[in-house]
């Protein structure tokens, strides 16, 4: 086994058509056994990278080794290694979820009776049995998406390359499959490459991170050893009640450092000396009716996204 499940040299992607460089000089590592996340707004060039990964897309220039193997010379050897779950969802339409995993599973070299038990422990897992048996084009999108999560973690390849997989599920499904995902890397050691533009959600599985915008990556890292690099000072969010939301902002407006998160939530950084002041008048009696709730927050992974020039991005669980 090479020392890296992938390793990637200034990698360069222009699609010819319009010019666009979407990769521009990408060089990572890809360590085996990890969850590395790719965070990027869209249009980043996540996905041209992914799909060079998994030899989909030639580089314009640059190398690829996946254990060692050069993929743009030798594409082929890349599903014997890796599960990859594009964005896009393949065009199934009469197959039903059920016989997709199987011969997923079959077509990844399990025997007959493991590719049945892998199924049925998937669609027990998943919470697919009530549509398991129905073809795929009669699945709503989030159904299909389980289906497809499923097809990619049969037949254990070493690493899974996953573009946006909870995208459209909710809040439940999404919780699954990230327990899913993680108990596949604790119990076999399964390497995962995960992209995503939800940096809430990848700060709960992922363990290193890269920060990838206009093509570049601009930072790559534990998310430990970033935050490190980001502002120090503290955090205090405060959350408005629905309907007073305007008036709360008015009021945060004397603070010097307030960031608006979203419609509810205000983030105020504060020095350590100037907290106990902040709550007391955070909590006076004019501004504390208009508030559901307040917290001392360390360094997110949102704020080393921010701290690293990334934006535009989603962040909603
Ligand atoms: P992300 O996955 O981060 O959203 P993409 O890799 O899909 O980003 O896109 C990166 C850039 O490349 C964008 O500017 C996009 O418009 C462009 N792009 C992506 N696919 C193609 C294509 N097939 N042909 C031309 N341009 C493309």
């Amino acid at each position: 086994m090479s020392q890296e499940a992938y390793l990637v040299e200034n990698l360069v992607k222009i699609y010819p058509k319009n010019n666009v460089r979407a990769n521009d000089g990408i060089s990572l590592d890809i360590r085996w056994g990890e969850i590395l996340g790719l965070l990027g707004p869209n249009g980043a060039g996540k996905t041209t990278l992914v799909k060079q990964l998994v030899g989909l897309l030639k580089p314009t220039e640059g190398r690829i080794w996946l254990d060692g193997h050069d993929v743009v010379k030798n594409p082929d050897i890349v599903p014997h290694y890796v599960a990859y779950q594009g964005q896009k969802m393949p065009l199934l339409v009469d197959i039903t979820p059920r016989e997709a995993i199987y011969y997923t599973g079959r077509l990844r070299g399990l025997s007959p009776r493991a590719a049945r038990v892998q199924t049925d422990e998937f669609i027990e897992r998943l919470g697919l049995h009530d549509f398991a048996r129905r073809p795929m084009a009669k699945l709503s999108g989030g159904q299909q998406r389980l289906a497809h999560i499923a097809m990619t973690l049969v037949g254990n390849r070493p690493i899974l390359i996953l573009d946006e997989p909870t995208s459209g599920l909710d809040p439940e499904h999404r919780r699954l499959v990230w327990d899913l995902l993680l108990e596949s890397q604790k119990q076999k050691g399964t390497t995962i490459l995960l992209i995503t533009h939800n940096v809430l959600e990848a700060e709960q599985v992922v363990e290193r991170v890269g920060i990838v915008d206009h093509g570049r990556l601009l930072a790559l890292d534990y998310v430990g050893v970033l935050k490190q690099q980001v502002d120090q000072r503290i955090r205090l969010e405060v959350t408005a009640k629905p309907g007073h939301e305007k008036a709360l902002a008015d009021a945060l407006h004397s603070f010097e450092s307030v960031r608006r998160i979203n419609d509810l939530r205000f983030r105020i950084y504060l020095q350590k000396s100037d907290v106990s002041h902040a709550v007391r008048h955070i909590l006076s009696d004019a501004i504390m009716g208009w508030i559901n709730d307040y917290r001392v927050v360390p360094p997110t992974l949102e704020d080393v996204y921010f701290h690293f020039g990334g934006k535009e991005v989603s962040v909603e669980s």
